[in-house]
């Protein structure tokens, strides 16, 4: 039975908004969490309810929920040109600047961006541009791509099917073929009994290996990782896992991609996640942070050898046969100009280390008094704590993703919006995050944790 009243926003939105990543059934009953109004970190919602948004998001907004100066940008940017395009040699003259910004800030050498409006489409362009790259070289058979378990790389055809979580294929017959999937390198859960980290390193890059060889090296195109998985769980590598998996992908000629939507732009406490965690990329897709997600903008940096590869593949004068009608957009890249000036003007990189030393040490803290708590893992600002049912063998709870949801309920109880992915809670609030915000984040996280162990005894 519905408790929803009718003619009321909320029934408005049941009949007639189908929401992204939520069930259907349960919605109708429950209806949505309107929210009105945003101030720094926190959110308020239809109630005028307080809520610190510790997931900025959906791991994006970085900047908060209430920049003035990207509003400015925006408003200033709208007053010269409300849309120009990329197509057939035209550009927004900010979008230049968007673009020598980004290739300034690569660690890719000699890099060039290309936009697109959503993760999605950055991490599918890249699987495009693969393509191309062997083309081009005569290779027209490496076609496949290697993902990984627990990897999100997105929510169309071709991203869903890079993803590595089985609620992104069900429903829909993916992942389609040649999209293969490689082992996660959970530190937590992936290693064997008496497994140390480094033959579990190399246990992953022996699995990867195999994988190529069956799959036959000359039908692969690229691997794509996120550098710490976010939706899969925040998986922070092992000391050693990138370099390993790419010599093996060196060996046999495989492009390395990285899907840096989440971890770009200081979340990680460094520029790029790939930097974080030693990936070397040929290209990296970026999204979310690029603009705190005050508009839908995305990039692909790519290496000189791919853009080599493109003038070749199209040297008698085809056009390169890919775009979005909103790539490059000048509100965009104006909102994202002013983002990575802010970035800049806050030095983001020390202060998402102070700030996340700052969390990991309270979340330690609150994990040595708790008897349920098994993992507290991160970088950055980007932060997981596995609740499980015994700390000492790992057992987790059944059925796994209940205590997880109840934490979230509880959760949204105190003021504080959290993610469940099963039973681990993500964390990754807004980086303008004082020590302030993360003390009263800990704070609140502190009382949903009590409550919910309390439940759970
Ligand atoms: N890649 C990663 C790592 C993500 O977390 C996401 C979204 O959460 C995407 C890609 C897809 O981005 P979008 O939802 O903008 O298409």
């Amino acid at each position: 039975m519905s408790i929803i009243p009718p003619n009321s926003a909320d029934r408005r939105d049941v009949l007639f908004h189908l929401h992204s990543q939520t069930n259907p059934r349960l919605h109708a009953r429950r209806g949505p969490l309107v929210m009105t109004r945003g101030e720094g970190i926190h959110v308020f919602d239809s109630q005028g309810k307080r809520y610190l948004e510790a997931m900025a998001g959906l791991w994006c907004t970085s900047l908060g929920f209430s920049e003035a100066r990207l509003k400015r940008a925006a408003a200033e940017a709208y007053d010269r040109l409300g849309f120009y395009h990329t197509f057939s040699h035209k550009t927004p003259a900010v979008t230049i600047d968007l673009a020598e910004k980004l290739v300034a800030l690569s660690p890719i050498p000699e890099a060039q961006a290309y936009f697109a409006t959503s993760g999605s489409e950055a991490t599918e362009t890249m699987v495009k541009m693969a393509w191309i790259y062997h083309a081009a070289r005569g290779e027209t058979r490496r076609r496949k791509i290697i993902a990984r378990d627990r990897g999100f790389h997105g929510s169309t055809i071709v991203a869903a099917s890079m993803c590595g979580l089985p609620r992104m294929h069900r429903e829909f017959g993916l992942p389609l073929p040649g999209f293969l999937h490689t082992l996660c390198p959970d530190p937590y859960r992936g290693p064997l009994p008496g497994e140390d980290m480094p033959r579990f390193v190399a246990r992953l890059a022996a699995a990867l290996e195999a994988m190529i060889l069956e799959e036959g090296p000359d039908t692969i195109a690229a691997f794509i990782a996120e550098p710490i998985n976010a939706a899969g769980g925040v998986i922070v590598p092992p000391e050693g896992y990138f370099p390993a998996i790419e010599a093996v992908l060196r060996r046999h000629g495989i492009l390395v991609l990285a899907d840096e939507v989440v971890c770009g732009f200081g979340r990680t406490g460094n520029m790029w996640g790939s930097q974080t965690v030693g990936m070397t990329p040929d290209m990296m897709a970026m999204a979310k942070g690029i603009s705190s997600s005050y508009f839908p903008i995305s990039a692909v940096l790519l290496g000189r050898p791919i853009q080599e590869a493109m003038a070749e593949m199209n040297k008698d004068g085809e056009i390169f046969g890919h775009g979005f009608t909103n790539s490059g957009h000048p509100v965009g890249a104006a909102i994202a100009l002013e983002t990575l000036r802010i970035y800049e003007e806050m030095d983001v990189v020390p202060h998402v280390r102070a700030m996340g030393e700052r969390l990991r040490a309270g979340l330690r803290s609150i994990a040595g008094r708790s008897r349920i708590v098994g993992d507290v893992r991160g970088a950055g600002l980007m932060f997981a704590v596995e609740l499980v049912a015994d700390p000492a063998t790992r057992a987790g709870f059944e059925p796994v993703g209940r205590i997880g949801a109840r934490f979230d309920a509880e959760a949204l109880n105190n003021g504080l919006i959290i993610r469940p992915m099963g039973d681990a809670i993500a964390l990754c609030p807004p980086l303008i995050i004082d020590a302030g915000g993360v003390d009263e984040l800990l704070e609140r996280f502190d009382l949903s944790l009590r409550k919910v162990e309390a439940e759970a005894a």
